[in-house]
């Protein structure tokens, strides 16, 4: 059984905490919602204007969702290339929805929005799938100096059905985990686990010099021949492996083990079963960047929405 040392703290330090009251008050209405992303892409209002090829003031036009020059009068739009710009939804429910993804360890599923909202299970699913693509970590680097590595399998399967798998259904993919200990994690849904495909991950997201500990599965043989630039050429990345032999009912030697990426897995498949049901392979990697932003930001507490938010207002495209 891994032990949980690492898992998210329960009680979060009073100055984190963020209570559906604090985002009634700060978000009572779509305009406040516009009001607080054109202030995060234009601080006091001061943007580049096309126009006067200077930054000016810009001030709110009306009811809509545009802000104007105050020289020329030329418009600005602060939801242009963001998710929320084509959306007949609210903002405030978008907001909403974020707040939920930050406030939830679990994951939260778009029945839950559905019955809170009053919105369609499509308008739900969607809005989710959206703000979940903005989550990714895709160049985190893990700092060491200890990580753990391991692969596990992971979408639905067909329950209580019988005869030859149908077009579109859910199949086992397999998933890669990096954790640093007491650290962040990666986590990457792959075609397969041959060192082809795993060392890359490897080289991209641990720091040379780090200290691995993996299983004995036969793909990390070679975790500490990795060359920092692929191949056999160039200079290797010096990673100090170890294997626990879990084959032989071990698992833990002193520092050698695999607890923290055991964790990984059981918060994120007690999610995935507890809250998705399943997940098809297509949108994989979408809970998973889910899981391990949340993971990753564990210490904020419910500022965790905040850091969604950001995510949604700074990635516009
Ligand atoms: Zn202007």
């Amino acid at each position: 059984m891994p032990n949980l040392s690492d898992k998210p703290k329960q009680s979060i330090p009073k100055e984190l905490r963020y209570s559906v009251k604090d985002f009634n008050n700060e978000f009572p209405n779509d305009d406040a919602c516009l009001r607080y992303i054109a202030e995060q892409r234009y601080p006091n209002g001061v943007a580049y204007c096309k126009q006067c090829k200077v930054e000016r003031k810009h001030y709110r036009v009306g009811n809509r969702t545009a802000f104007a020059c105050d020289h020329c009068g030329h418009h600005i739009y602060p939801l242009k290339g963001t998710i929320f710009e084509k959306s007949s939804t609210s903002l405030r429910l978008w907001f909403y929805s974020m707040y939920l993804m930050g406030s939830t360890r679990c994951g939260i599923s778009a029945k839950q929005i559905q019955r809170e909202a009053g919105v369609t299970y499509k308008t739900a699913w969607r809005m989710f799938h959206q703000i979940r693509s903005l989550l990714s970590d895709e160049d985190l680097q893990l700092e060491g100096p200890t990580v753990e590595i391991d692969e596990t399998y992971m979408g639905g399967r067909r329950k209580g059905q019988r005869g030859r798998p149908m077009r579109g259904d859910l199949v086992k993919t397999p998933v890669v985990a990096i954790v640093q200990r007491k650290g962040k994690v990666i986590a990457k849904a792959v075609k397969d686990v041959t060192k082809k495909t795993v060392y890359p991950l490897i080289r991209k997201h641990v720091v040379p010099e780090s200290v691995i500990y993996t299983d004995e599965f036969p793909t990390y043989d070679n975790v500490s021949k990795i060359k920092l630039l692929g191949g056999t050429g160039g200079t290797p990345a010096n990673y100090k492996h170890d294997t626990i032999r879990h084959a032989d009912g071990v698992y833990v030697r002193g520092d050698v083990h695999t607890n923290s990426v055991e964790g990984f897995w059981m918060l994120i498949k007690t999610g995935i079963r507890g809250v998705y049901h399943s997940v098809s392979v297509k949108y994989l990697q979408n809970y998973l960047d889910e899981y391990s932003f949340r993971y990753n930001r564990r210490h904020m507490g419910n500022q965790q929405f905040r850091s969604i938010l950001e995510r949604a207002v700074l990635k516009a495209r």
